[in-house]
């Protein structure tokens, strides 16, 4: 039996002020949340801040991305040991966002695994197909390349650390879901995947998140799937009564 686990991807919003009530808000929220791991991922320049509010709960804090060197001359970015040493447990990698606006690919996704595993961080894993990838009946090719090449180089010790969050790249921020059976087909070719690479025991530990306009109105449906283990949420974690409420499904 996998224990859901449920996290918040923030993105781009929140001052340090702003995710600080939010976090509060959400620790009251959650306070009786129950059997389920949950997560948050603020921006950078907000992690101090929501640390400061989370400190004694159950609530893990995260980042959104991770640079792949362990310091050094390059400006912007932020190493694993620094989320570490910065109160994060987990990163999230390879975001579409990422691979959409900023040039992710999946070579530089496999380096951003490998740093934040040697880190001490559980990464979350993101992959997912494009409405034209999924029209043109390539899903399949699309997530197995993109699982295979992200965990190139990586062990069945520290895959079995990794969170792996399945997220059609059509249903991110669209309000489109993708329908309980599709996030299920998916699920399950994926687990697949991971049981030819890493084993069958690994393969059943490992928690696949669904991500794509997840809402307190769907969670439950998308949850009642077998292969399904929890959420990666994007809009909806912004309000602490609505992600308590998906927290909570
Ligand atoms: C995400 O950011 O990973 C995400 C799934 O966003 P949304 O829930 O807004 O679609």
């Amino acid at each position: 039996m996998r224990r859901p686990f449920m996290a918040g991807n923030w993105k781009m919003n929140k001052t340090p002020d702003e995710a600080a009530a939010l976090a509060k808000a959400l620790r009251r929220e959650l306070a009786d949340a129950g059997d389920v791991t949950v997560a948050i991922c603020p921006p950078y320049v907000s992690i101090a801040a929501v640390r400061g509010e989370l400190s004694g709960s159950d609530i893990a804090l995260g980042a959104q991305d991770v640079h792949w060197e362990p310091s050094g001359a390059y400006t912007g970015a932020v190493s694993a040991g620094m989320l570490a040493g910065a109160g994060c447990k987990y990163v999230i990698v390879g975001h579409s966002e990422r691979r959409q606006h900023f040039g992710e690919t999946d070579e530089t996704v496999s380096r951003r695994l490998k740093a934040a595993l040697g880190a001490g961080l559980k990464p979350i894993m993101c992959l997912g197909e494009t409405l034209e990838e999924r029209e043109k009946g390539v899903t399949e090719d699309v997530v197995g390349r993109q699982f295979s090449l992200g965990t190139d180089g990586v062990g069945a010790a520290d895959f079995a650390k990794v969170t792996m969050a399945y997220e059609p790249v059509w249903a991110i921020g669209t309000g489109r879901t993708a329908t309980p059976a599709q996030a299920q087909e998916v699920h399950a070719f994926l687990r697949g995947l991971i049981g030819e690479k890493y084993g069958r025991k690994i393969a059943d530990g490992i928690i696949i998140q669904y991500g794509g306009s997840v809402k307190p109105e769907n969670v439950k449906d998308i949850m009642a799937q077998e292969d399904v283990d929890g959420a990666l949420v994007g809009g909806a974690s912004l309000q602490a009564d609505v992600f308590a409420k998906i927290v909570k499904f």
